[in-house]
């Protein structure tokens, strides 16, 4: 069964087919990060696991390194790529 990727409103899952359309997926990091990533994704009673992904899409170009054979994120990167219905943007964004 694919992992589907976390973000509210995003359909893409761990599949051929979305790794043919360049999209990666990116396990939930530790603690504080974690914590950090919950936050941003904005869905209510949310608790990432250790099996929990985001895709791509929810990061700009600049938080992956592509350097090595794999796309990895940088160290300490929040996502801040998405799109939420507009009763979600307005909740505080610097909170
Ligand atoms: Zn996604």
């Amino acid at each position: 069964m694919p992992e589907h990727c976390a973000a509210y409103a995003c359909s893409n899952r761990q599949t051929i087919e979305a790794r043919d359309r360049g999209i990666t997926f990116h396990k939930f990091p530790k603690k504080d990060v974690r914590k950090k990533w919950e936050v941003a994704l904005r869905r209510e009673g949310f608790t990432a696991t250790d099996s929990s992904v985001l895709c791509s899409e929810h990061f700009k170009p600049e938080d992956f390194d592509r350097t090595g054979q794999i796309v990895r994120l940088k160290d300490g990167v929040i996502p801040s790529v998405f799109n939420f219905p507009l009763h979600l943007q307005r909740v505080g964004v610097s909170s």
